[in-house]
C-alpha cells in the first residue's frame, strides 16, 4: 500500500508511520553516539546504558522492577523481540491464544514456531473480550498467550477486568504471556494502559515487549527490548543470538537519554495524538464511514458498509486511485476475512495539514 501510495501520490494513512521524527535531543544523542564510538557489536543484552534507563522507565511508570543484568533484552524492534519469545516458548504443536484482528507478525511467528493459533475475535464496534469465546481458545495445548495492549490495528485499550480474565485462564492453563505493549505510552482521553506484568501473580509468566519507535517516533532505528523473568530473556536470548545477535549500537545510548528525559514529550505526543484522532475520526464520519473511535495506538477502524462498500480489499486497492488516499482492509490482520470484509484501518500518526488533506479527498472526491 505503501509503494502503491507513493506511485499514485495518494496520501497514505497506511502503514503505521509518523511523518515528523521523534524528540531533537534523541536525534542529537544518535549522532553524538556515532561521534562517540558506539559503532561497534554492542552486548549481546543490549548497551547496559539503555538496559539500566528501561528499568528506571518501568519502575517510574508501573512500579515495577526488572534486573537490568539479567531481565531486559535489547531488540532489533518490537518485531524480534516477538519472533525471540514465540520462538523461544514454543514447540511443534502448542497452542497459542492471541486476539483477531491480530498484528500480522504474529501469526507469522507462530508458524515459524510451528505452534497453532487459537484466535479470539474482538469485534467492531467495541471490540471488547467475549469470555466464554476466550475461554474456549485455551486447551490443554496452550502453551502461550500472545496479548497486544494497546491493541493495533483496533485501537482498543484492554480493561483491567479483561485482563485479569486473561491472567486466571494463563494460570489455569499454566501458559505464558507475552504481552506487546509498543503503544504503552499513546492512550488518550484518560484510557489507563495497564501493563500486565503488574497484575497479581503474573510477573513470574510474562514477557513484556516494547517498542522506541512509537514512543519516540523512530520507527526506522529499530530499538525493542523484552523484559521478564531471568529463565525467559536468557531463552529468548539464545533465540535472538541467531537471529540478529545485536542491532541499532548507536541508537542505543540514544533511546536510553530519551527514555530517561523526554516523559514531559511522550505525553505531549499522546496528546496531540488524541487531537488528530479526533480530526480524522470527525472528518471519516462525515465522508460517510462508521467509526470505531480508539482509546490508544495511531489506528482508528472505520466501516466502509454505508458507504455501499462490500469488500475492503477490493475498496483499498481502488481508494488511491478513485480518492487519493492510501489505508488498510482489517481483513489481512484476521483468519476470518468475512467477520472483516467491510473494515478498514487509517493510520492518523501525519501532520494535521496531511489528515485534512486526506478528509478533504475523502469528503469530497
Ligand atoms: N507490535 C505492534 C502491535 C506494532 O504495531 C508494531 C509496529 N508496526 C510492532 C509490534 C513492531 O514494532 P517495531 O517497529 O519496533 O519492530
Ligand atoms: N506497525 C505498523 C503498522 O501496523 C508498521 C509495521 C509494518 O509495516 N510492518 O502499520
Amino acid at each position: 500500500m505503501s509503494a502503491l501510495a507513493a506511485e499514485v501520490g495518494a496520501v497514505n494513512l497506511g502503514q503505521g508511520f509518523p511523518d515528523t521524527d521523534g524528540p531533537p535531543e534523541v536525534l542529537a544523542a544518535a549522532r553524538e553516539a556515532i561521534a562517540g564510538g558506539y559503532n561497534q557489536y554492542p552486548p549481546a543484552l543490549g548497551y547496559p546504558v539503555l538496559r539500566e534507563a528501561i528499568g528506571r522507565h518501568q519502575e517510574r511508570y508501573y512500579g515495577l522492577t526488572v534486573d537490568p543484568q539479567t531481565q531486559v533484552l535489547v531488540t532489533v524492534g518490537a518485531t524480534e523481540a516477538i519472533a525471540s519469545a514465540v520462538l523461544a516458548l514454543c514447540e511443534p504443536g502448542d497452542e497459542v491464544v492471541t486476539f483477531e484482528p491480530y498484528y500480522d507478525s504474529y501469526a507469522a511467528c507462530i508458524a515459524l514456531a510451528r505452534a497453532t493459533r487459537r484466535t479470539v475475535a474482538l469485534r467492531f464496534p467495541d471490540f471488547a473480550v467475549d469470555e466464554d469465546a476466550l475461554r474456549a481458545a485455551f486447551s490443554e495445548r496452550t502453551r502461550l498467550v500472545l496479548l497486544n495492549t494497546p491493541h493495533n490495528p483496533t485501537g482498543k485499550v484492554f480493561t483491567r477486568d479483561e485482563l485479569i480474565l486473561i491472567a486466571q485462564l494463563a494460570a489455569e492453563y499454566g501458559a505464558y504471556v507475552v504481552t506487546d505493549e509498543v503503544y504503552e505510552h499513546l492512550t488518550f482521553d484518560g484510557a489507563q494502559h495497564l501493563p500486565f506484568a503488574t497484575l497479581p501473580g503474573t510477573a513470574e509468566r510474562t514477557i513484556t515487549i516494547s517498542s522506541a519507535g512509537k514512543t519516540f517516533s523512530t520507527t526506522g532505528w529499530k530499538v525493542g527490548w523484552l523484559s521478564g523473568p531471568a529463565e525467559l530473556v536468557s531463552a529468548c536470548r539464545t533465540v535472538k543470538q541467531f537471529l540478529t545477535y545485536v542491532g541499532s549500537g548507536p541508537f542505543q545510548p540514544a533511546i536510553a537519554l530519551g527514555l530517561d528525559t523526554q516523559d514531559d514529550y511522550v505525553g505531549r505526543f499522546a496528546k496531540d495524538l488524541g487531537r488528530k484522532r479526533d480530526l480524522l475520526s470527525t472528518g471519516l464520519t462525515a465522508a460517510g464511514f462508521e467509526v470505531a473511535r480508539p482509546s490508544g495506538t495511531y489506528f482508528v477502524i472505520a466501516d466502509a458498509a454505508p458507504l455501499g462498500v462490500t469488500d475492503a480489499v477490493d475498496f483499498c486497492w481502488q481508494l488511491p486511485h478513485t480518492h487519493g488516499v492510501a489505508a488498510i482492509p482489517v481483513s489481512v490482520f484476521c483468519d476470518d476475512k468475512a467477520a472483516a470484509r467491510t473494515l478498514v484501518r487509517f493510520a492518523f500518526c501525519k501532520k494535521d495539514d496531511v489528515l485534512q488533506e486526506a478528509v478533504r479527498r475523502l469528503t469530497h472526491a
